[in-house]
């Protein structure tokens, strides 16, 4: 069989519930007749939803199979040597109308530490309290498609001493003295740590207080709680927008989540990069698995400053690279106005096309992308890009 060229994918749309039911048809024109919620297109080989290799010879096959069968061929060499025989990174457009959980995860050390700790458990993989799907760290990249809003990393810590005193909450105050008077990496886990173990009736109450002043302010974070609140009602993870930075990318914007820290997206269409995993340690606004332990042992109590937040791309003639600093991932935008330079890449890329009609031409075969099409490139293959548009370039470091 043939390998020596693009292979074009079929990718399966996830329907979670806070998916939005419109942005992928005004983005790229995806129909959605049963007026579902579309919320993740996954493309790549991850077992749960891999996506689908268009061979002419065999019909479509998922290409995580696929890559078991031929990964040293499709990978390029050093891959399977560096991540295993699998595909390193896990590419999604995203697509949120509601929040989704507050979360962290976990590094390559605690993932494996925690993986072999849950199978000598004997907890099933697929269980709904497991912590550890696989042993691999996740760090993620969003790039905005539209205006995206989330929340990245812990805020300087007088300012969130500043916005919960605003709360004047008597279930909080002793919590926020002692914080106060250990303004350090130490209080803050401190602090985290007592308002996520509240007992139910002392976080009903404190949420209650909170909501008071809340419903009163114009501060953003304030308004924030009672937005979230709305939809999940005296959940602990309301508190989230008064301990982290609320962000807000603009299209073509992109931010970096490292293993440890704090994180929630709110709403908008981005462009999501990962590795390849599935381990996530969540903080609240979920009816998912919660383990606070957990995730105190997970996170960083490191505040984040504001110039840290997002990427500084990188312009280098029609591409703009979004650099990240692990080697999972790689990520590159090509703007193609007629043709470009034939390229051989080493690893394996993935293309998906954000806007335009591009062809992507082998020596052996030509296949067309139109915007939300995505094609796998083997390692190795020669090939030029040709048409007009935006192609999104996945790739990874050996
Ligand atoms: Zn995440």
């Amino acid at each position: 069989m043939n390998l020596n060229r693009p292979l074009k994918l079929k990718n399966r749309i996830q329907p979670y519930a806070w998916g939005s039911r419109d942005a992928l048809r005004q983005l790229f024109g995806i129909a959605n007749p049963d007026n579902r919620p579309q919320a993740e297109i996954w493309m790549g080989a991850h077992p749960k939803s891999p996506s689908m290799a268009e061979l002419k010879e065999r019909g479509d096959q998922p290409l995580n199979n696929l890559i078991a069968e031929h990964g040293d061929q499709l990978l390029g060499e050093g891959v399977s040597r560096k991540f295993g025989k699998q595909l390193p990174y896990l590419f999604k457009v995203l697509s949120a109308a509601e929040p989704l959980s507050i979360q962290a995860h976990p590094t390559k050390e605690q993932a494996e530490k925690g993986f072999q700790r849950e199978n000598q458990a004997g907890i099933p993989v697929d269980a709904g309290h497991r912590n550890y799907r696989d042993d691999n760290h996740k760090p993620e990249l969003i790039y905005a498609l539209t205006p995206f809003r989330a929340m990245n990393g812990f805020r300087p810590l007088n300012d969130i001493i500043t916005l919960f005193r605003q709360l004047d909450s008597s279930v909080l105050t002793e919590l926020l003295d002692a914080f106060e008077s250990n303004l350090s990496e130490a209080g803050l886990k401190g602090f985290y740590g007592h308002l996520m173990q509240l007992d139910d009736l002392l976080r009903k109450q404190a949420v209650t207080e909170a909501l008071a002043v809340a419903m009163k302010s114009e501060e953003p974070a304030l308004q924030e709680l009672v937005k979230l609140n709305d939809k999940y009602p005296l959940d602990i993870g309301v508190f989230s927008p008064l301990l982290l930075n609320l962000v807000e990318l603009e299209p073509g914007e992109a931010m970096f989540l490292d293993a440890g820290t704090l994180h929630a997206y709110l709403e908008g269409t981005g462009l999501e990069v990962m590795a390849s995993s599935d381990n996530v340690l969540r903080g609240g606004l979920t009816p998912k698995h919660v383990d606070v332990a957990e995730l105190l042992g997970t996170i960083r109590f490191i505040p984040k400053l504001s110039n840290q937040i997002k990427v500084d791309p990188e312009v280098k003639g029609n591409s703009v690279n979004y650099p990240v600093p692990v080697d999972d991932f790689a990520f590159e935008i090509e703007t193609v106005d007629s043709l470009t330079d034939c390229r051989s890449p080493e690893t394996v890329e993935l293309l998906f096309c954000q806007e335009g009609n591009v062809e992507i031409v082998s020596d052996d075969e030509e296949i067309k992308l139109n915007a939300a099409d995505s094609c796998l490139l083997p390692a190795g293959v020669h090939y030029k890009l040709v048409g007009k548009g935006k192609i999104v370039r996945v790739s990874c470091k050996v």
